[in-house]
C-alpha cells in the first residue's frame, strides 16, 4: 500500500476521533460524520441509512443529497444498490451506478447525477446495521485504500452505541437495545419468571476504535495473540486423551491462533489507523458475514470456533473479563448462547429465568433448569446480541415466548398471568395433602422425578408420596472426576435421610446417548441415541455398576432400597444386571454389614422391545417404570432432541395410549406394579389419559404434581376412557381433540 494513501486513511480516522471526542450528539454528530467522510474522501455525496425495522432502510444523514430527503427516502433490503449491500453484506464498488445491476434511483434525493457509487455495510459482529454510501459525479472506481477507508468509518459508526436512535420516529429498530423485543424460542421448562438480564458471558464493548500510535498498538496486540496461544496450548494440554470432539475444537482454536494471514489482516487494520481490539473485532464481523453464507455446515460451526476465540483476544485486550464489575441483579435472568449443568449449578436457584439462544429439550442443562425448577427458553434467536446486561425481561416458559423490554401493556398481561398461576400454586397447596382421587373413586399415587440433593426439600413442598424416578447420573454429570464410592454412599444415605422413610426408586447411571460423562472416554457412534448407553454400558463395563450398587445398599444402610436399571430391551438384560445386584448383595452379607430390609428391582420401559417380553420377565421383575420420553422416541422413531421431528407426535396418539394400556394389561396378570415416569406425567392432560388407560402411578417434576392432582380431582377416569375409545374407534389418529372437548365440558 503506498505510504501517502495509507497515511489518507489514517488522516481521516484521526479526524473522525477528534469528532467523536467532541461534544455533539445526535443527528449532528452523525451530520458531521458524512461531512467529513465526503471531504476527506473528495466525494459530493457520503449517506448513511439505518435499519428501521428488518426490511427497510431509511436514509439517516447526509452531506450532498437533498436535506428534505432526510428521514423520508426509505428503501426495502435488496431494494436498489443500498438494498443490495445491505442485503448480502458485500459492498458495491461502480464508476457506472445507473448501469449497475438493480439500481434505482430516488428522484427525492437528486442523485441521478451522480455516477460513481461505493456503499459498505455498517456491520456490528456480522450483523448488518445499515449502509455507508459515498457517490461523486466523477466516473470512477472507488480504489482499495478508498474502500478501507469507508470501512473503517461504518465500523466506528457501528460502534456507536446511540446509532439506531437516529432513525425516524415510530421505527421498530430506533434506539436498538431501548426497545422492547420479543423472541419466540421453544419451551425448555414451564413457568413464568420477571427480572434483569445478566449475561452468562457479556459482550466486549470497544471503546476506541482509532488509536494515534500503530507501533503500540502493533505491540499490544502481539502480546495479546501470544497470551491467547499459551492459553490455547495450555487448554489443549489439559484436553489430551480426553473428548475428541473437544480436542478438536481446541485443534481448530489453535490453527487459528496461529493463522498468520489472521494476524497479518489485523496488522494491516493497525496500520491504518484502528486500535487492537477495533481490529480484532473488524475481522470476527468480516469472518461472520463470509462464514454464516457458507451451507456447509461444518465450516459454519467453526464460525463459531473464530467468534470464541475473537472474544477471547478481545478479552484479553479489554480486560474484560466475565466478570466486567457489573453487579448481578437481584432478580436475575441468565441469557447464554448455552451453558453447561455444572455452569448452570453454581448459579443455583437464585436465577429467575434462563434463556438460551441453543441448547435443546433434553440437554442436561435442561435437565438441571427443570431439576431446580427455573423457567427456561431455548432456541431464542439473536437472544444474546439483543439483550444488554440489567435489560427488563419477562420469561414465559409456558409458550416459549420471551418479552426483552417489555412495554407496560406486556408488563401488565404478564403480571396478571403470574398473579394467577401464584393463584393456581395456592389452590395447589390447598390440596396438598389431601389424596389424588378422581371423581370415580380410584386413587393416584404421584411420586417426584429427582437427582439432585437440591430436590429434595420439594418433597415435603409439593405433596409427593416418594421419588419415583432419581437419575443419579446427574451427580456424575456435573463433576469433573469419577465420583468415589464412599462419596456416593454418603449422597444416597443424604438422599434417603430427606426423604425420611419415603420411597426412592434410585436408577442406575444412565449415560451416553446426550448424557457424556467428561472423565469417561467418549465412543464416536453414528446414532448415539440407539447406541452404547445406560445398562449396555453397565452390562460390557460393569465396574461402575457394581461400585454404585455396593454405594447404594451401604447407604441404605439396613433400610428398604429400591433400584431399577435404565433402558432395559430384554429380559436376559435384566436378569444379568439383577445377578449383578445379588452379587453385590452377597459381598455385604459376607462383610457383616447390613442389608436392606426390603429391596426390590426394577427395570425402565423404554424400548418398545420390552413390552413384547416373556411371561417370565414380568413375572420376575419387581417392577416397571415407563420411561415415556425414551418409549416414544423409539415408538415412533423420532429423535426427542431434534424439535423439528419431536413434534410431528403426539402422546395422545391413539397407537400410542393403545401400546401403553397392552403394557398395563400384560402387567395386571402378572401382578407385576407399573409406574410411568417420563415427561408426560407432569403434563395434566396426558396424566389424566395415562391414568384412564389404567396407570395407577405417575413420576412427575415436582412442580407439576399439584396442577395433575388438581385436574385428576376433578376427572371420571371411567368416562374419559370411554372417550378415548370411542375417538380411537371412529379412526381418529390423536384421541387429543375429543379429550379436550370432553375436559372443557367438565
Ligand atoms: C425417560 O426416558 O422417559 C426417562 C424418564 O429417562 P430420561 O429422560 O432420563 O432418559
Ligand atoms: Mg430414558
Amino acid at each position: 500500500m503506498p505510504d501517502g494513501l495509507e497515511s489518507e486513511s489514517r488522516k481521516l480516522l484521526g479526524r473522525l476521533r477528534d469528532l467523536m471526542a467532541e461534544e455533539a450528539a445526535g443527528q449532528e454528530r452523525l451530520d458531521k460524520i458524512t461531512h467529513l467522510t465526503a471531504n476527506s474522501m473528495g466525494c459530493e455525496v457520503c449517506s448513511i441509512y439505518l435499519f428501521r425495522d428488518e426490511e427497510t432502510l431509511e436514509l439517516c444523514a447526509t452531506e450532498g443529497l437533498k436535506a428534505e430527503a432526510v428521514h423520508q427516502t426509505r428503501m426495502r433490503v435488496g431494494e436498489g444498490l443500498v438494498g443490495r449491500v445491505a442485503k448480502s453484506g458485500a459492498r458495491v464498488n461502480t464508476a457506472d451506478a445507473p448501469s449497475a445491476p438493480g439500481f434505482r434511483y430516488m428522484p427525492e434525493t437528486g442523485e441521478e447525477i451522480y455516477s460513481s457509487f461505493l456503499g459498505v455495510p455498517i456491520q456490528r459482529l456480522g450483523e448488518t446495521l445499515g449502509v455507508l454510501v459515498v457517490q461523486s459525479k466523477e466516473a470512477r472506481k472507488f480504489i482499495d485504500d478508498e474502500v478501507y477507508a469507508l470501512e473503517v468509518v461504518a465500523m466506528v459508526l457501528a460502534e456507536m452505541a446511540e446509532l439506531g436512535a437516529f432513525v425516524g420516529e415510530g421505527a421498530a429498530m430506533s434506539a436498538r437495545h431501548t426497545q422492547p423485543y420479543l423472541i419466540r424460542g421453544v419451551t425448555g421448562q414451564e413457568g413464568a419468571a420477571e427480572g434483569h438480564v445478566w449475561l452468562h458471558e457479556p459482550r466486549v464493548v470497544v471503546t476506541n476504535p482509532i488509536a494515534d500510535d500503530p507501533h503500540r498498538e502493533m505491540e499490544r496486540l502481539h502480546e495479546a495473540v501470544e497470551q491467547l496461544r499459551v492459553g490455547v496450548d495450555q487448554m489443549l494440554a489439559g484436553a489430551r486423551g480426553g473428548d475428541k470432539e473437544q480436542l478438536e475444537v481446541l485443534e481448530a482454536y489453535r490453527m487459528f491462533a496461529n493463522s498468520r494471514s489472521w494476524m497479518r489482516r489485523m496488522q494491516e487494520d493497525i496500520s491504518r489507523g484502528l486500535s487492537a481490539e477495533a481490529a480484532v473485532e473488524k475481522e470476527q464481523s468480516t469472518a461472520r458475514t463470509r462464514l454464516s453464507q457458507v451451507p456447509d455446515a461444518y465450516l459454519r460451526e467453526r464460525l463459531h470456533d473464530l467468534d470464541d476465540l475473537s472474544n477471547r483476544l478481545l478479552r484479553i485486550l479489554t480486560g474484560q473479563g466475565s466478570v466486567t464489575g457489573a453487579e448481578m441483579p437481584d432478580d436475575p435472568v441468565l441469557i447464554a448462547r448455552n451453558i453447561g449443568p455444572g455452569e448452570l449449578l453454581e448459579y443455583g436457584r437464585k436465577l429467575k429465568g434462563i434463556v438460551l439462544e441453543e441448547g435443546s429439550v433434553g440437554s442436561h442443562a435442561a435437565i438441571v433448569a427443570r431439576a431446580l425448577a427455573i423457567p427456561l427458553v431455548i432456541r431464542a434467536g439473536r437472544v444474546t446480541t439483543e439483550a444488554l446486561n440489567g435489560n427488563h425481561i419477562m420469561v414465559d416458559g409456558d409458550q416459549g415466548v420471551v418479552h426483552l423490554r417489555p412495554d407496560d401493556t406486556v408488563v401488565a398481561a404478564f403480571r396478571d398471568k403470574m398473579a394467577m398461576m401464584a393463584q393456581a400454586q395456592e389452590r395447589y397447596a390447598s390440596i396438598r395433602e389431601k389424596a389424588a382421587e378422581t371423581l370415580c373413586g380410584k386413587t393416584i399415587s404421584l411420586q417426584m422425578n429427582a437427582g439432585l440433593m437440591a430436590d429434595l426439600p420439594s418433597l415435603a413442598g409439593s405433596g409427593a408420596e416418594g421419588v419415583g424416578l432419581f437419575r443419579t447420573e446427574l451427580q456424575f454429570l456435573v463433576r469433573s472426576q469419577m465420583p468415589k464410592r464412599t462419596e456416593l454412599a454418603e449422597l444416597y444415605a443424604r438422599v434417603l435421610d430427606a426423604a425420611d422413610g419415603k420411597r426412592v426408586v434410585f436408577r442406575t447411571l444412565d449415560i451416553g446417548s446426550d448424557k457424556v460423562l467428561p472423565y469417561m472416554k467418549a465412543t464416536d457412534e453414528p446414532n448415539p441415541a440407539l447406541g452404547w448407553r445406560a445398562i449396555r454400558v453397565a452390562l460390557d463395563r460393569p465396574g461402575v455398576m457394581r461400585m454404585q450398587l455396593q454405594a447404594l445398599l451401604r447407604a441404605a444402610n439396613g433400610r428398604p432400597l429400591s433400584v431399577m436399571f435404565p433402558f432395559i430391551a430384554q429380559y436376559s438384560e435384566y436378569t444379568q444386571a439383577r445377578a449383578e445386584m445379588d452379587k453385590a448383595l452377597e459381598r455385604e452379607r459376607i462383610l457383616g454389614h447390613p442389608i436392606p430390609e426390603s429391596l426390590e428391582v426394577g427395570a425402565m420401559l423404554e424400548t418398545p422391545s420390552l413390552g413384547f417380553a416373556p411371561d417370565a420377565f414380568f413375572r420376575e421383575v419387581d417392577f416397571l417404570s415407563i420411561g415415556g420420553n425414551d418409549l416414544k422416541q423409539f415408538f415412533f422413531a423420532a429423535d426427542r432432541e431434534n424439535e423439528r421431528v419431536r413434534r410431528r407426535y403426539d402422546t395422545l396418539n391413539s397407537s400410542f395410549l393403545t401400546y401403553i394400556q397392552q403394557i398395563i394389561s400384560r402387567c395386571d396378570t402378572h401382578g407385576t406394579p407399573i409406574s410411568f415416569c417420563g415427561e408426560d406425567a407432569g403434563r395434566p392432560v396426558e396424566a389424566v389419559c395415562l391414568a384412564a388407560m389404567g396407570l395407577r402411578s405417575l413420576s412427575m417434576r415436582p412442580a407439576s404434581i399439584g396442577p395433575v392432582k388438581h385436574l385428576l380431582r376433578k376427572t371420571n377416569l371411567d368416562e374419559l376412557r370411554q372417550v378415548i375409545e370411542n375417538a380411537r374407534e371412529a379412526g381418529e389418529q390423536s384421541v387429543r381433540p375429543a379429550v379436550m372437548d370432553y375436559l372443557r365440558k367438565q
